[in-house]
């Protein structure tokens, strides 16, 4: 072992288990390039300002968790603690929303870094795969997304999840609740920085998990009653294309997501196998985000969902997805002169598109055998110099154990017809 470990917070992915996280990946975006999203990659920092003006200068994001630099030239960066603002940024860079083509629809997965207390399902580096549908107000575009991300968790196995909804409002009902909500708020018993958050952002109160909190906040003013009437024929619009898709949702008035930038759709999929940290995806529409960063009146929803915690919630249903083998033929070489044929073998089956893999490292048979075993191959290929001297390589079955000679220049054709039965 080296003297180094991950940081703190973080872990690694190695094989085996790195190849679920791989398909995991893969299936959350699937479902979105099937839809008419486009790739979009962005860098992993970002100008510190795009995240305080956009996610929210209240937010823990923003006040505790980012994780800031100052390059030698003076910028002052954070690597990117979500996805959304970044994309909207590049989008707007780009002028994809002048193209003609609204709303520019985008998908994208990576790395994400918040400095936050580690535990179970809570890390420091993880994984999202997210979308965002850009310049577009519609019912329609609101479900679809929460529709796809549904599509993905049950393509992927994963059944004991649930899906949160609430609206937040606009900006014409949003700050009439949000006067009520202070007023009442005002008058709790409460510390000093849950306070100013009522000054900022008092709707996150509503989100604080301490029970001396919670207790005070019976009979506070409830946003739904507070709902104009757009927002109002928005939500229930929303509301009636998911139930006609068959997507089961709960209504969750008291859902208000830790990112400042949500109006009228929020939804959140949270599974009941993970304890504290419940939530395997979530977002919603932010009609108001691009104006806050500079650009102009584009409203758009979007989602992110965590890659780390679909695995756990997968790993909490017992649910083993079927990884395909990534090596078909293995070749077990014995002497010199069969390395060097039994090499040619595995290059040109490579050449073919055919996964094949090679005992490299003279170990003797029964280590060879025993590598092309935990292989997973389906075929292994074995020759000694006799084999050689009749110009045959043995084919081994790897699940009947059926051996038989075939002559060399055949192999290659050989087992590709195997494989192919
Ligand atoms: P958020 O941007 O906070 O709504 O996060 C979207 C999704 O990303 C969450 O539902 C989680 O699945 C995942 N996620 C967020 N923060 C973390 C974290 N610190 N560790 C692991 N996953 C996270």
């Amino acid at each position: 072992m080296s003297t180094f470990k991950a940081p703190k917070g973080t872990y690694d992915l190695t094989p085996p288990d790195s190849a679920k996280y791989l398909a995991v990946r893969e299936a959350l975006a699937a479902p979105l390039k099937n839809s008419g999203y486009g790739y979009i990659e962005t860098p992993g920092f970002e100008d510190v300002a795009l995240f305080s003006r956009g996610v929210g200068e209240s937010t823990d994001i923003v006040t505790k968790e980012m994780y800031t630099l100052t390059t030698k030239g003076g910028s002052q960066l954070a690597l990117r603690p979500e996805g959304t603002a970044s994309v909207l940024r590049a989008a707007l860079e780009a002028n994809l929303h002048k193209l003609g083509n609204l709303p520019v629809k985008l998908w994208y997965s990576g790395s994400y870094y918040r400095y936050e207390r580690p535990q179970k399902g809570r890390y420091r580096h993880f994984s999202q795969v997210g979308a965002e549908a850009i310049g577009a107000e519609d019912p329609a575009l609101d479900a679809e997304l929460i529709i796809l991300a549904d599509q993905a968790y049950r393509t992927l196995g994963l059944r004991n999840f649930r899906i949160l909804l609430n609206s937040l409002g606009d900006k014409e009902c949003r700050p009439v609740y949000r006067d009520a909500l202070q007023g009442f708020l005002r008058e709790l018993d409460l510390d000093e920085e849950t306070r100013r958050r009522i000054e900022i952002n008092p709707l996150r109160v509503l989100d604080d998990k301490r029970s001396e909190v919670q207790k005070q906040l019976v009979g506070a003013p409830v946003l739904r009653d507070y709902l104009c009437d757009a927002c109002k024929a928005y939500h229930e619009e929303v509301r009636d294309l998911l139930s006609a898709a068959g997507v089961a949702y709960e209504d969750d008035e008291k859902l208000v997501r830790g990112l400042d930038y949500y109006t009228r759709t929020t939804f959140e999929f949270v599974h009941d196998g993970l304890g504290s940290q419940s939530a395997v995806g979530g977002g919603g529409r932010y009609d108001g985000l691009s104006e806050m960063i500079g650009g102009p009146a584009l409203p758009s929803v979007g989602w992110a969902l965590g890659v780390d915690r679909t695995v756990l919630a997968l790993e909490a249903e017992g649910v083993e997805l079927e990884l395909p083998a990534t090596t078909s033929v293995f070749a077990v070489p014995l002497g010199e002169e069969a390395r060097r044929v039994l090499f040619g073998v595995v290059t040109q089956l490579r050449r073919d598109g055919v996964a094949a893999d090679f005992a490299y490292g003279n170990r003797g048979l029964k280590g060879a055998m025993k590598s092309a075993n935990r292989s997973g191959a389906r075929f292994t290929v074995v020759a000694g110099e006799r084999d050689l001297a009749e110009g045959v390589v043995q084919l081994k079955d790897m699940e009947s154990g059926e051996q038989t000679a075939v002559p060399l220049p055949e192999i290659a054709g050989t087992i590709r017809e195997c494989l192919a039965r």
